[in-house]
């Protein structure tokens, strides 16, 4: 027969190592994909190598159309981005394993007639039922090879057969278990059952098509996760048997919820990859924290942990031999504070932009704000920086800048929260504050620090409250909650009519 290879293929002999992630468009994206991305592409960045993006969607019961799209979404959303894909395309496409399925028939075709691969007629049935007795018995189980060595007349004399076949790789009882693992040495796993290799439907199994076109796509090291261990032997025999060079092999930690069972997007919503940008977590964060469930923290100049790193940074300095072997805890609280620390290490404009699309979703800004809404955001960015560790937070710290006064909603805890004192707060503040003019900023009277002295001076001066005292019933009337941007300079960016309008009605709805 000919060559198994593509006709023209491209040249794979570079040095340059291939990398690639291969997900399965089966509903939405899995964090464990962005993890993966992660490891490939820091190893291929960091080697001039590429990355490529391959769609596995040889199971056609668990296809999902809109997945794709979202995979393309999510990751493009992390930066995780790949220099050939479908989308992109590249030399190697198509990218999409079911464009390909004329690539695989050829390998299967040498399998067979070589004797490493037979046709299996059994049907479902039969399969379900052998199965059954199997784990009755407590025997192993596996197919009990019914179908080798006959031919299709002679398989069709007897029970349980079916018209379409599959075929079913020939694996012989002294195959090799062993293999070298780049990050874990050498691995061992249990002999593999007579996998099905094409199925019914005339689609290759993943592990069909991930050998070929692993091979066909020149890629260098197969980075995935652990959960695939125990299919790699099948692959090496797939390699031997076809008479290619294996890649190298590199299985990562399974990630793990805090209970040590497997993340799953059955039961845990952080599994989906879209749960991250509804939460408000910045894209940064997300991939700053996949680095470092599975590797451990660069050292600073006086040897302290860095834990916060870009994607380049991570690239870098990457190692294999540094990956954790053990399956790394998901602990939300982590992420959360290295999202806040990302959020503070924003410029302002930036802070502005990320936070806006989740303000308008709250309805705090419509569609289209105009200048003078935005110039405010970013005044109050920088009032909200360090108050937040979710984007999602900014709706409620920014709302009462942009309602009007007569709309501002106290909110109820903000009101029994109020001391006797309250009133008379509020009318020293009325007082101190009516006298200064309304231009603001630096200079002028209307000025944070300017608000700030003449409040301390009339309120913890002059009535000898305690400033958390003082202050608290202001906070209440400007913002409507207990707990607001700072003061003074919230006063500022509303402007004097605002504030003084939020004090007296504050005022007037205490008896
Ligand atoms: N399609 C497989 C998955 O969804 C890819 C595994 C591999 O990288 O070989 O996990």
């Amino acid at each position: 027969m000919s060559s198994p290879s593509a006709e023209n293929p491209p040249s794979t002999t570079g040095s340059a190592p291939r990398l690639r992630v291969a997900p399965s468009p089966t509903g939405d994206p899995h964090v464990g994909t962005a993890y993966m991305a992660l490891f490939n592409l820091a190893f291929a960045r960091q080697q001039g190598g590429s990355f490529v993006l391959r769609i596995e969607d040889t199971d056609r019961a668990r296809f999902d159309e809109t997945s794709e799209r979202q995979l393309y979404d999510t990751l493009g959303w992390l930066g995780l981005t790949w220099d050939e894909g479908p989308d992109v395309g590249g030399p190697f496409a198509p990218y999409r394993q079911s464009e390909r399925l004329d690539t695989y028939r050829p390998y299967v075709e040498k399998l067979i007639e070589e004797g490493h691969a037979y046709y299996c007629w059994c049907s479902t049935e039969r399969l379900t039922a052998m199965r059954e007795k199997q784990q009755k018995l407590k025997l192993p189980t596996g197919y009990d090879r019914l179908c080798v060595g006959k031919t299709q007349e002679e398989r069709a004399e007897l029970e349980g057969y079916s018209e379409t076949p599959v075929v079913r790789m020939l694996v012989p009882e002294d195959a090799p278990t062993t293999f070298e693992d780049v990050i874990r040495g050498t691995v061992s796993a249990p002999l593999p059952d007579d996998q099905v290799i094409l199925k019914a439907d005339g689609f290759p199994t993943y592990h069909l098509a991930v050998v070929v076109d692993d091979h066909e796509m020149g890629i260098t090291h197969v980075v995935r996760g652990e959960e695939w261990i125990s299919s790699t032997p099948k692959h090496v025999l797939l390699y031997r048997w076809l008479g290619l060079e294996a890649p190298k092999f590199a299985h990562m930690p399974l990630l793990r919820n805090q209970n040590k069972s497997k993340i799953s997007k059955r039961k845990n919503p952080e599994a989906r990859l879209t749960w991250f940008q509804e939460q408000g977590y910045l894209p940064e964060a997300v991939v700053n924290f996949l680095g470092l469930l599975a590797y451990p923290p660069a050292k600073g100049e006086s040897g302290e942990d860095v834990e916060k790193f870009t994607v380049e940074e991570f690239s870098r300095e990457f190692a294999w031999d540094k990956v954790n072997t053990v399956g790394p805890i998901f602990d939300l609280k982590k992420l959360e504070w290295l999202n806040g620390a990302w959020i503070r290490g924003l410029e302002l404009a930036d802070l502005s932009a990320r936070v806006l699309p989740y303000l308008q979703a709250d309805g705090v800004l419509g569609e289209d704000p105009g200048a003078e809404d935005l110039a405010r955001l970013e005044s109050i960015a920088e009032l909200i920086q360090t108050r937040m560790n979710l984007l999602t937070e900014a709706s409620a710290l920014v709302r009462p800048f942009y309602v009007a006064d007569e709309e501002l909603e106290i909110a109820e805890d903000a009101r029994a929260g109020l001391k006797d004192t309250a009133g008379e707060v509020l009318d020293a503040a009325l007082a101190a504050l009516e006298p200064l003019a309304a231009a603001t900023g630096e200079g002028n009277q209307w000025h944070a620090a300017e608000i700030e002295r003449v409040l301390r001076e009339a309120i913890v001066d002059g009535m000898g409250i305690k400033p958390r005292l003082a202050f608290g019933p202001l906070r209440t009337a400007v913002s409507g909650q207990k707990i607001s941007p700072p003061l003074f300079e919230s006063m500022e960016i509303l402007g004097r009519d605002s504030t003084l309008g939020r004090l007296r009605a504050l005022r007037s709805s205490l008896a």
